[in-house]
């Protein structure tokens, strides 16, 4: 118990990167969490409800934190390739040189990429799996990777194209391979990866 509290106490050291009193460089923490999102998410979670879900704000809370950002020229609107009636938020070149400059996590950041690969494999499956109980106590889900979602497909592209090829079930829509590492807040956690090139009772269906 005495190195599970040490371990947490540590944790909760380096949480202070990221949540503090104040601004830095113009922004306060929440504004930097949505920021560090927008630049990270997918296009179907770049959606002022997905970053309200996202922070943990009301979409009031949310709405005024995308003003913010845009007043600052870090994010613009545009309109939704998906949903007509919707936006998508989009961090601009000003926004992204922003956050390779100044976002406070950066010296976190630094400081995990200088442990070793295997160092770094493990410190990041332990804190998944601290982050799935922590999930299964409080019901509740964070926006992950399509690699690791139930909803993707993956099959053998078709004879004289190399490699896979991607699709979510959910948004019913490819996924490229760039966008495999992408944030989105419709994930949910896969414990096997469908392929829809294997037999039928191979298969599990999707609850979509
Ligand atoms: S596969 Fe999952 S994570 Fe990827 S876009 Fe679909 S719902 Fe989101």
């Amino acid at each position: 118990m005495p190195l599970a509290r040490e371990a947490v106490e540590l944790l909760i050291q380096a949480a202070r990167a990221w949540y503090f009193e104040g601004d830095r460089h113009g922004l306060r923490d929440r504004e930097w969490m949505a920021l560090r999102f927008l630049g990270r998410a997918n296009r179907f979670s770049r959606t002022p409800s997905a970053l309200a879900g996202f922070i943990g704000a009301t979409r009031a809370t949310a709405s005024q934190i995308v003003k913010t950002l845009e007043t600052k020229s870090y994010i613009i609107r545009k309109p939704s390739h998906e949903d007509k009636r919707s936006v998508v938020l989009c961090v601009t070149a000003q926004g992204e040189k922003c956050l390779a400059q100044h976002d406070p996590i950066n010296p976190v950041l630094n400081a995990v990429t200088a442990l070793d690969s295997e160092e770094r494999i493990r410190l990041r499956d332990s804190l998944r799996e601290i982050l799935n109980q922590l999930d299964a106590t409080h019901q509740r889900l964070n926006a992950s990777i399509c690699r690791d979602c139930m909803f993707l497909a993956e099959r053998s592209a078709p004879k004289g194209r190399a490699g896979t090829e991607y699709t979510c079930r959910l948004y019913r829509a490819p996924i490229s391979p760039d966008e495999i590492e992408l944030l989105c807040a419709s994930f949910e956690r896969a414990n096997d990866r469908l392929r829809v090139d294997e037999p039928a009772d191979r298969m599990r269906v999707a609850s979509v």
